[in-house]
């Protein structure tokens, strides 16, 4: 089995419920919904559409919700500007004239932020200008790097400290709207700090509903909080589009190596995304560059990788997750299993687990799990079989299809007694050839079921005891 995750955007190239079934069936275990974009109709179309293809098919998939946060934007204009080096481009508060070059900005207040000589990045750094002119009205802005400036585009300013809430109004209405729809995992975009987390969380918790809580990482102020931020997140995004803006392309790679270690370090799932396979929007095939770019995700420790525009808008979003999922597989060939790390107290159990999977070659770790966290315990050691996790909290078993090597069936009853629990699994197991009688599994459990945090028990399953845990359950 391959281990580490698919997650793809979704979007007018994927949007039918035959494509998204066939994108399941490629390997897709997240779909990620754009809040970017679109009206809560669509994304809710999208999320019926996911769910119902998910059952047909019989594999569980999560939904995650990208909150696009205060994604700063030029006003609409009628017609492009062109931009020439040396021209001035006007930020203005209030005034839109396409003539001489001026625009307003999604966020008036952040010209009073703005100082002269700072840095205003445009298209995703494709246009950039330097502050030369301040007033309380406006920014003047000397245009250095230059090309055609298009209706509603993107804006960053790298060296400003930017006064803006990361969860704006709109973000707040979409926050609810996914507690209410029963997103798995939610991303939250410009979070800063870990105080952005906990404001999410806030706003989710009153509607009974625990997504994995995911911090896209794409600004210098995330980099530098980003101890605390990891602490406080369930998970983390590198998300190298803005990342790249704002810092710099050339300082991503070393970024992105520093993010998944310490991801991995705290048994955090942590997402690397954006131009994975970008050449494949108008290509069936891939670049050499592309396929060794996945390949180096995959081996820095990366749980999950992510397509955006490959999946949304491109011609070959199939072709794109067979790529992935080839390149990941072989990538996976010369992977570093069986980590030799140093072990918490907390984390004694799952590294036994991985020790006693490297000597004894089972053919699968079967867990039991209510929150998760052992779960993620085991995947941090990353054992070379693949953790299969049975619960009885669905959006548990959804949101675990982000972690590397986690394979979350099927949804058990709550028992006091564990052989009971763990002959139902093996019933259903046996019956769906997701293991067989003949071979040999390690399994972990924690009873009772329904305590938090409480694995306590490891289990050798081989021919003899499953046979004997089977047969008694049919007295
Ligand atoms: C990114 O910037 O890399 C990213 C994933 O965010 P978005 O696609 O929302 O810009």
């Amino acid at each position: 089995m391959r281990k580490t995750k698919i997650v793809a955007t979704l979007g007018p190239s994927t949007d039918d419920i035959k494509i998204i079934a066939k994108l399941i069936k490629k390997g897709v275990n997240v779909f990620r919904l754009n809040f970017s974009h679109s009206t809560h109709e669509y994304h809710k179309s999208l999320i019926d559409k996911i769910r119902s293809a998910s059952s047909k098919v019989g594999i569980e998939v999560a939904i995650l919700q990208d909150i696009s946060g205060p994604k700063i934007r030029i006003c609409e204009l009628k017609n492009p500007i062109e931009l020439k080096v040396g021209d001035i481009l006007t930020l203005s508060k209030k005034i839109v004239d396409e003539k001489h070059k001026t625009v307003t900005i999604s966020y008036p207040k952040i010209i009073d932020s703005l100082k002269v000589g700072e840095w205003v990045y445009l298209s995703d750094g494709t246009i950039r200008a330097k502050v030369i002119k301040k007033t309380n009205h406006f920014a003047q802005c000397e245009v250095m790097v230059a090309q055609t400036l298009h209706s509603k585009k993107g804006i960053n300013f790298p060296n400003t400290q930017l006064n803006i809430e990361t969860i704006t109004p709109k973000d707040i209405k979409d926050l609810e709207f996914g507690a209410q729809n029963g997103v798995d995992i939610v991303a939250l975009s410009f979070v800063s700090s870990k105080k952005d987390i906990q404001t999410a969380r806030k706003i989710i918790e009153p509607f009974g509903t625990n997504p994995f809580i995911i911090a896209k990482i794409e600004k210098p102020e995330a980099i530098e909080n980003i101890d605390s931020i990891l602490s406080e997140a369930d998970g983390v995004m590198v998300a190298r589009g803005d990342l790249g803006v704002e810092l710099g392309v050339q300082k991503v790679p070393a970024i992105q190596k520093m993010i998944i270690q310490k991801a991995n370090e705290l048994s955090k799932p942590v997402i690397t995304a954006t131009q994975m396979l970008t050449s494949m929007i108008n290509s069936p095939y891939p670049t050499r560059a592309e396929i060794s770019d996945v390949a180096n995700a995959v081996l820095d420790g990366s749980d999950a990788v992510m397509l955006s525009d490959e999946t949304t808008v491109g011609n070959y979003p199939i072709q794109a997750i067979k790529v992935l999922n080839q390149t990941i597989k072989e990538a996976e060939k010369i992977y570093d299993y069986h980590k030799k790390l140093e072990v918490k107290k907390s984390e004694s159990i799952a590294a036994a687990i991985s020790t006693i999977a490297q000597t004894l070659n089972p053919n699968a770790i079967i867990t039991f799990s209510r929150t998760g966290r052992s779960v993620l315990s085991i995947a941090k050691f990353r054992p070379k079989q693949s953790i299969i996790v049975s619960s009885y909290d669905i959006q548990t078993l959804r949101k675990l299809q982000v972690v590397w090597g986690v394979n979350a069936t099927y949804i058990c009853d709550v028992y006091d007694d564990g052989e009971a629990l763990i002959a139902e699994f093996l019933q259903q197991a046996i019956k769906d050839n997701l293991i067989s009688i003949r071979k040999k599994y390690v399994l972990a459990i924690g009873y009772p079921l329904d305590v938090k945090y409480a694995t306590n028990e490891i289990k050798l399953l081989e021919q003899h005891t499953m046979q004997y845990i089977l047969n008694k359950a049919k007295k």
